[in-house]
């Protein structure tokens, strides 16, 4: 088996360290023997970029306090993302900003400077795409993680099911930290459902974070501004304020979560809303 670089990651991130959990922004220069490859490349808005991780350590198997929140948890290395394998191949899919000649202008990378890339692919809307993959870290109650960072993976999660940032998405992605802290479970448990508030964009937030889609039974209509949250006999409401006094979205992040919606907390057949149904068809 013979592979040879065929490009090099240009980053302000030097070591693995200092990468923020998300990546950052950062360049892939494709050498010029392999420039013709890159034709036509410009026409996918995402790109899967394949690399070799030299920093990484090759004899582990099996890992203990694994991943940025440093959980003390034995997983072999298969079952996990971390940089230590045999082979330290790394998969990144990532937004393609712009193609400069030999240059690729990546929204967010979480591959070092120097890295060696070894492949690039267009990214797959049918073969890459799981919009509701079950995961070991995503079934874990939330209060057992870090806030910070799962702040930053619900809002992930939230902008790439809504296509962007938006004031309703943020709130969204604050509901939901809000109802798994308060219920100490994953937003992705399976029993947690929703009662759909008029927002779209808190709606998109809910469905990209929690797996609950109408389709699943998991999301439920009722007419109204307020979202109920149930899991079995509790349920949460959050009726949004009127106006949230702040200039800069991204403030909402760290607001209290009772800066945006009204909550209450009672019984589901108390709180939630009298005109259930599911919306549309589908059986
Ligand atoms: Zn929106």
């Amino acid at each position: 088996m013979l592979i040879k670089p065929i490009g090099a990651v240009h980053s302000s991130i030097a070591t693995t360290r200092e990468m923020p959990h998300r990546g950052s922004s950062a360049t892939v220069e494709v050498f010029p023997e392999y420039e013709d490859g890159l034709l036509g490349i410009e026409d996918s808005s995402h790109i899967v970029v394949i690399s070799w991780m030299h920093a990484a350590d090759r004899r582990a198997l099996r890992l203990d306090k694994v991943g940025p929140e440093n959980l003390p948890l034995l997983k072999g290395v298969f079952s996990l993302r971390s940089p230590s394998r045999p082979n330290p191949l790394g998969i990144s899919a990532t937004k393609l900003l712009k193609v400069e000649g030999r240059n690729l202008f990546l929204e967010r990378l979480d591959l070092i400077d120097g890295t060696p890339v070894i492949d690039i692919k267009s990214y797959s809307l049918g073969w890459d795409t799981v919009f509701a993959p079950r995961g070991f870290w995503d079934m874990l109650p939330l209060p057992q993680r870090d806030p910070n960072l799962m702040l930053d993976l619900l809002r992930a999660q939230a902008f790439n099911f809504h296509g962007r940032s938006c004031r309703g998405l943020l709130m969204g992605v604050k509901m939901v930290f809000d109802v798994a802290r308060r219920w100490n479970i994953s937003p992705r448990n399976p029993g947690l459902r929703f009662e759909l508030g008029n927002d779209g964009c808190i709606a998109d937030a809910v469905q990209g974070t929690t797996g609950a889609t109408l389709g699943n039974g998991r999301l439920t209509c009722h007419t109204g501004s307020s979202w109920t949250a149930i899991l079995g006999q509790r349920a949460l409401r959050y009726e949004p304020v009127e106006r949230i006094d702040v200039s800069d979205d991204e403030i909402l992040l760290t607001m209290d979560v009772s800066s945006m919606f009204t909550i209450a907390e009672g019984s589901a057949a108390a709180v939630s809303g009298s005109h259930q149904g599911r919306c549309g068809g589908g059986g």
